[in-house]
């Protein structure tokens, strides 16, 4: 049977390719067991792409991932291309996709699994049965506003300087993707700026404001200053349902949030574009996770963060919301049953590298299809 469900899958560098390699077997498990195929390509990106196109990224896998319905990246990055000039960073690979199919929503989710609740650097009755979503604008804000420059003052001092910009357009566009993901969780979004001193967050707080009134009266709405969110973070984590915020101050939140759950193997991202006329939109999962130079070929990557942005993958572009709750399940059973990767290693529990990790997820998939 012909699938209409169109994959991108760019493993990048590093531990890119290994980890997704324990996607396709999930893959080849759900066109064996679930009946579900996809049109997959694949294709390089980063450092990979470097070697062996010049780039990190050619037009013509631009193209494929616009064309496709949905991209799994891996990571991308690695001290051999570390020497080569700015514009031909691998890194360069994700900005440009980000660019190019107008992915502004970052979705990063920061939940603590039950067997990895002592791994957080916070008391287990802080961050047990944590579950929050932070969503970020990614394309606007101070990283990209102009004016922007160093330039020399009369007196010979130097200044630098960027600009806080954020229009009613692109605070309304994020703001809905923040109000229609908690439709579907508990119904709250805490909007985050610094409304007391910059006039960008005043904005930003009257439109989010006038946005909920007028679409999403069912919505409880908070509204909360960075400095305060940051340090309830850390206090009292599960206030929290969605949080949704700008570039700047998304990037440091979301990194703290992450960072609540204490490993970084475990965390997938998503980033994903505006629904166009047709309802399509175009969306981007990926672990958070580098390119993990230090131990890649040496097959001990925890694969969960891949597998964990796949089961995003499938809930938000192709609304498999079933499917996607078996692969979470599936992961917090072998984490439970006491395997662990090097990363999440505790105490009692057995050490076992990505492959076997994988094939444990699998089998966990097996006896909940059973
Ligand atoms: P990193 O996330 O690659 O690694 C940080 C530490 O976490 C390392 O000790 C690594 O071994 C460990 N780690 C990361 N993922 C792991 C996993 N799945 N299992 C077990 N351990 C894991 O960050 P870094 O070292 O700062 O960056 C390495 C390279 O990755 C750099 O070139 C950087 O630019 C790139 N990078 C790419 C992305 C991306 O592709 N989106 C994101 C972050 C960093």
């Amino acid at each position: 049977m012909a699938s209409n469900k169109n994959l991108l899958l760019l493993p990048g560098d590093g531990i890119g390719p290994e980890v997704m390699h324990e996607v396709r077997r999930l893959i080849d498990w759900m066109d064996r067991r679930r009946h579900v195929s996809f049109n997959l390509g694949e294709d390089y990106v980063g450092g990979a792409a470097i070697d062996a196109t010049g780039v990190p990224i050619t037009d013509a896998v631009v193209e494929k991932a616009r064309a496709a319905d949905a991209v799994l990246f891996g990571s991308v990055g690695g001290p051999q291309w570390d020497s080569h000039g700015f514009d031909k960073r691998p890194e360069l690979a994700i900005l440009t996709l980000r660019r190019e199919l107008g992915l502004f929503a970052n979705l990063r989710p920061a939940i603590v699994l039950d067997p990895l609740v002592g791994a957080s650097t916070l008391k287990p009755e802080v961050v047990k049965g944590l579950d929050i979503m932070i969503v970020r604008e990614a394309t606007g804000g101070i990283y990209f506003g102009e004016p922007r420059g160093i330039e020399t003052l009369p007196d010979g001092q130097q200044r630098g300087f960027n600009t806080e910009s954020y229009s009613t357009h692109e605070i309304e566009r994020v703001a809905r993707v923040a109000f229609d993901l908690a439709a579907k969780r508990q119904g709250r979004v805490c909007s985050v700026e610094k409304a007391n001193v910059m006039e960008s967050g005043l904005l930003w707080r009257q439109v989010v404001t006038a946005l909920a009134a007028r679409e999403y009266p069912n919505i409880a709405l908070t509204h909360m200053y960075a400095d305060n969110c940051a340090m309830q973070l850390v206090r009292n984590p599960r206030q929290f349902d969605v949080i949704v915020t700008g570039n700047l101050f998304g990037d440091l939140l979301s990194d703290l949030a992450s960072m609540l759950t204490g490993s970084l193997g475990m965390l997938p991202s998503a980033t994903l574009g505006a629904v166009d006329a047709g309802g399509r939109r175009h969306a981007l999962y990926e672990p958070i996770h580098g390119s993990a130079p230090d131990i890649a070929g040496k097959g001990i990557a925890n694969p969960l963060a891949q597998i964990l942005s796949f089961a995003m993958l499938l809930r938000y572009s192709f609304d498999m919301d079933e499917d996607a709750t078996m692969i979470e399940r599936a992961c917090t059973s072998v984490l439970a049953s006491g395997l662990r990767t090097t990363d999440v290693m505790a105490p009692g529990c057995a050490k076992v590298g990505t492959h076997v990790m994988g094939e444990a997820v699998i089998r966990e998939l097996d006896k909940q299809a059973a």
